[in-house]
């Protein structure tokens, strides 16, 4: 027997009344591979023989309030030795840390949880615990006190026990980075806050037709934007709150889509199933809605997706197509001059005036990497451009009063106006 040890867990027993488990767990690092309550109770035992035998040899003072603390604690041996040897009836007083017994408390707490869990299909959880500052006062009395050098905090005690527990009743495993589920919970109390976190999505959208708008707008038919029309399948389908459409970038409600598509991420909010057939959903989408939208190549993706769509849209090139009606009629030789000042032209667009409203208003400066001009008569171009991401094609034809600069318009020295627009590819993915 180690004396300095032996020592600690005598003090421990007679001074705090404790349930197994908060006296086990002040000694976990000396056997880290023991369970806790086994470990106090073994504790618990050792103490209990030794007090026992120099009682019954001596009737020692301190072996007798030795017992009588062991029997406080709920120690039965001890109880029932003073009850039929010394004639004392011991009241079990609540664990002075955590004011029960931890253990069914825990046990009751992984009940619940998994019993909230059970209507989700979750493959990753994360836990923790909130417990009341009282808690933690007794809990740090008691290092303090006895500056026990081998105790395991009641908070990583419970989170180590939930996650073994919880990962072994909803065979889930945890995962501290991207998980789909956490729980917050206070065993004490009962309360259990969970997160349930979004599952998510990528994919490419063509927009085949013109008067749909990426994301849903208020007051609008939901089904008049991609992300209604997407989300009247997958909400359903993965028995969601809602979700959120980020798109690379977006194009205009009268703009087609087409080529191979725009990237996009999904956020489908609380999700109640997160295993997905993708390849009949994206079926499911694109006969829902057939001649209107197409999605192409759905995959499963995680959050950080979500920033790279969003710096996609702003530094891949796109290429367009846009019929561009004129102020003016234009020769042959001024649209080849016009082409070769707008091939790998820098412009510098102030946010258009018509989304002023909801954009700051700052300059970006884009390029028209390459264009090609031809004439579909007099007054009417047809243009097929690559610009870089971000860039405003119709500001960019027009001049949006000056705030585009240089401009079809400006070069031509006349009104240019964009009749027709479609983005025709997008020249990356994620
Ligand atoms: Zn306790």
């Amino acid at each position: 027997m180690i004396e300095y040890p032996w020592k600690v867990f005598t003090k421990l027993a007679s001074k705090f009344i404790l349930c197994d488990g908060c006296f086990g767990r002040q000694f976990s690092l000396l056997a880290p591979g023991i369970d806790k309550w086994e470990l106090g109770h073994s504790i618990k035992t050792a103490l209990f023989l030794c007090a026992l035998i120099q009682h019954e040899k001596n009737g020692k003072r301190g072996s007798f309030n030795l017992l009588k603390a062991l029997a406080k604690s709920g120690f039965g041996p001890a109880i029932a030795y003073l009850r039929d040897r010394c004639g004392a009836v011991m009241e079990v007083e609540p664990c002075y840390i955590c004011g029960t017994d931890i253990r069914q408390a825990l046990e009751k707490t992984v009940v619940s949880v998994t019993e909230r869990l059970k209507t989700v299909e979750v493959r990753t959880f994360k836990s923790g615990s909130s417990l009341s500052s009282s808690l933690i006062r007794r809990e740090d009395e008691v290092k303090r006190t006895l500056k026990i050098p081998w105790g395991e905090s009641i908070k990583n005690f419970i989170n180590s026990y939930l996650d073994h527990e919880i990962s072994k009743s909803l065979k889930i495993s945890t995962d501290v980075d991207e998980p789909d589920v956490m729980f917050i919970v206070n065993p004490f109390n009962g309360d259990i806050k969970i997160t349930l976190f979004p599952l998510y999505l990528r994919g490419r959208y063509r927009k085949l037709v013109k008067g749909i708008s990426q994301t849903r707008k208020r007051g609008k038919d939901p089904l008049s934007s991609v992300e209604g029309m997407i989300a009247s399948v997958l909400v359903p389908e993965t028995g969601a709150a809602d979700l959120t459409f980020h798109g690379a970038g977006r194009e205009d409600v009268d703009a087609l889509m087409l080529g191979n598509g725009r990237p996009f991420v999904i956020e489908v909010r609380e999700p109640a199933r997160r295993s997905l057939d993708l390849k009949a959903l994206e079926r499911k989408i694109n006969e829902a809605f057939q001649g209107k939208i197409e999605i192409l190549g759905l995959k499963y993706a995680s959050k950080k997706d979500i920033r790279r769509v969003k710096i996609l849209g702003e530094r891949v090139n796109k290429v367009y197509r846009a019929v561009i009606k004129l102020g003016r009629e234009i020769s042959e030789e001024e649209l080849r001059e016009l082409q070769n000042r707008v091939n790998g032209l820098e412009i510098n667009q102030k946010t258009p005036s018509r989304v002023l409203w909801r954009r700051g208003d700052r300059i970006r400066r884009k390029k028209i990497v390459s264009a090609k001009l031809n004439l579909v008569d007099k007054n009417t171009l047809s243009a097929t451009l690559v610009a870089q991401g971000g860039t405003y094609i119709k500001e960019f034809v027009s001049g949006d009063s000056g705030r585009t600069t240089p401009s079809l318009s400006e070069l031509l020295n006349t009104t240019a106006e964009c009749v027709e627009l479609e983005v025709i590819d997008f020249l990356g993915d994620l």
